[in-house]
């Protein structure tokens, strides 16, 4: 059965793990070492049985774990070719693990089907991933500024989608960020809003998708009820009850998330979607 369960999420910290049997990958290390072995143990899972990290981009708050992580688990970091260049220069020692993945190709890593896709996003070269074991897949998908075709493919049909819903645009606006900080969010290659994470959100539930993360929402211009209650209207309007024909969650900044377990052939919750309910 695959797993998801993210142990930090947010601009000040974010890693996740997915598993399947045996196999257990890192998705981001941007919290310290110490927090990502906690949190291993937490879930039952010795960190030396970690297979593999998988990298979305350099920011700090999705690789800051690095460099104390790789001296005690030298383990492959997979990330595509620019990123990998950004973590050379970052993290000592780390040469020989890097393995560069071009966005848009998968890799087998034990139990686990791992394709990458690009994200819009201000850093050398960011991807979502998409993983899939025995016909589930989940997707992650943060730190984008607009919804490209790829991001679009990538979500559609997969079973559970934890989605960036970063900000409200009217809170950054009128918020206390200085204004190359606002600009920087709100461009095409900052961070998707609850509008837009909502509208990637309906897209994937318009195709099949059962299971929604919010996740990588701003401390200053969020709130996880505020990103709720944006992306269930949005479901609402295309005829779907949020409380009963998905589950919609928002991940935790700093803790433990709830474990996602995605079962092949489960039954899902058929409803109605109205009519040219997306644009
Ligand atoms: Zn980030
Ligand atoms: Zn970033």
């Amino acid at each position: 059965m695959l797993t998801f369960t993210t142990l930090a999420s947010g601009s000040s910290g974010n890693a996740a793990l997915v598993s399947w049997g045996d196999t257990h990958i890192l998705l981001d290390a941007g919290i310290s070492a110490r927090r990502i072995t906690t949190g291993l143990k937490a879930l039952g899972v010795d960190p030396v049985r970690i297979s593999a990290v998988l990298i979305t981009h350099e920011h700090h708050d999705h690789i800051s774990g690095l460099p104390v992580l790789t001296k005690k688990l030298r383990v492959p970091i997979y990330a595509s070719a620019p990123t990998c260049g950004e973590i050379n220069r970052r993290v000592p020692f780390v040469e020989d693990l890097l393995r560069r993945q071009e966005p848009g190709t998968g890799v087998q890593i034990g139990g686990l089907w791992v394709e990458s896709f690009p994200t819009p996003h201000d850093a050398a070269g960011s991807v979502g991933y998409s993983i899939s074991a025995e016909g589930s897949r989940m997707v992650l998908c943060t730190d984008l500024g607009h919804i490209t075709p790829e991001v679009r493919r990538a979500a559609e049909g997969c079973d559970l989608l934890a989605c960036e819903a970063n900000h409200d645009e009217d809170w950054v606006r009128s918020g206390p960020y200085p204004y190359p900080l606002k600009r920087r969010v709100l461009g095409d290659y900052g961070h998707l809003s609850n509008e837009a994470g909502a509208e990637l959100a309906a897209l994937a539930v318009q195709s099949g998708t059962r299971t929604l993360v919010l996740a990588h929402l701003s401390a200053e211009n969020n709130t996880p009820a505020h990103a709720r209650e944006v992306v269930c209207r949005r479901l609402q309007a295309m005829g779907c009850d949020p409380e009963r024909d998905v589950s919609l969650a928002v991940a935790p900044r700093g803790d433990l998330g709830p474990v996602y377990r995605l079962e092949r052939g489960r039954d899902t919750v058929a409803f109605r979607l109205r009519e040219a309910a997306l644009c």
